[in-house]
């Protein structure tokens, strides 16, 4: 007999009538129609190669093993990875993958040496990407799963990732809804991605590192021990919105302290697509990161990784070329 839950679950899944994430878009993805994140039901992928940009405890020594998915249901105007997130919208280079070929990947990047399995950006094809992680398992796949999302996911979908996934690293980008409707046509954005961190917290309530610690040596990120469960929170923060990035912060600590880690960023490029806004044109200035980071020691905040000097490059954002898929 199913439980409510998988029964509740099974609606969530259901592609031909897509209310996976909060866009709630009802659209028939299975027969190809085309919601928010412009994908069908079908898996696309743009890179399944090795990472070396994730925090240190992450890529390690050996590199993160990043598949890169095409679109997403978030769709910041900023966004760096533009050419992909924009599904069917724009100039995708993704390559259509079955389930059983990407459980095939995730092997193959464990055999290379990946110090983890890295999906970014998966959310909006949970219902394919659950049977490839499961298939994997249930062959060898040893090392962690790495969540990586903009957080802009249900909590329910979340739930079904547990026992799946090991470490969680969701975005929290923004609290200002206006900012939020601005950058990223989603006004819940902060109350949507408060309640899937949430439920992450609850799946992985404390770090746990290679050496049986859960914590970090604060002086020395050379020799960090890879992390093998946890949640790191990144904030990116934004070209003149220092006080939203307090907020996120004030947030965060208050709720979670040093149960989780806090990735304060200050990478934000400039893209072409987002020229048009004063603020987004302008990269972020060593002031306003300065202001962020002080707040966060003011208030408290010990488990974090910051950012130095020489991150502001579209070097960062990898080639997607279908390598690896
Ligand atoms: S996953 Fe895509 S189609 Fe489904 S509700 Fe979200 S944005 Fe819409």
């Amino acid at each position: 007999m199913k439980v409510v839950t998988s029964l509740n679950q099974t609606k969530l899944f259901d592609l031909s009538s897509c209310t996976l994430c909060p866009r709630e878009c009802g659209v028939n993805r299975v027969e190809g129609q085309l919601g928010f994140c412009k994908e069908p039901a079908i898996l696309y992928a743009a890179r399944a190669a090795k990472l070396y940009y994730e925090e240190p405890c992450i890529s390690g020594k050996e590199g993160s093993g990043a598949v890169f998915f095409d679109g997403c249901s978030l769709g910041c105007i900023f966004c760096q990875n533009h050419d992909i997130s924009l599904g069917m919208r724009g100039k995708s280079r993704g390559r259509a993958i079955t389930p059983s070929r990407l459980s095939d990947i995730f092997l193959s990047l464990e055999a290379q040496g990946c110090n983890n399995i890295n999906l970014v950006t998966a959310g909006h094809y949970l219902p394919l990407v659950i049977p490839a992680l499961e298939s994997a398992k249930a062959r060898g796949l040893a090392i962690p799963i790495v969540y990586n999302t903009a957080a802009y996911e249900k909590a329910e979908a979340i739930r079904a990732l547990e026992g799946l996934v090991d470490i969680y690293l969701p975005d929290l980008k923004y609290k200002d809804s206006a900012i939020a409707a601005a950058y990223s046509k989603a006004p819940d954005y902060y109350e949507r991605a408060t309640a899937a961190i949430e439920e992450m917290v609850r799946q992985c309530p404390k770090p746990l590192f290679a050496d049986g610690s859960s914590s970090l040596d604060a002086e020395d990120d050379r020799d960090d021990p890879l992390m093998l469960r946890g949640v790191i929170v990144r904030h990116l923060c934004m070209p003149g919105h220092v006080e939203d990035s307090k907020a996120i912060l004030s947030y965060l600590h208050r709720t979670y302290g040093n149960r989780i880690f806090i990735s304060i960023m200050n990478q934000y490029t400039p893209m072409p697509q987002a020229q048009k806004d004063p603020l987004l044109s302008r990269t972020l200035t060593e002031e306003e990161y300065n202001e962020v980071v002080d707040y966060a020691v003011e208030i408290g905040v010990e488990n974090g990784f910051l950012q130095e000097g020489g991150t502001v490059s579209k070097s960062y954002i990898p080639d997607f070329d279908g390598t690896g898929l």
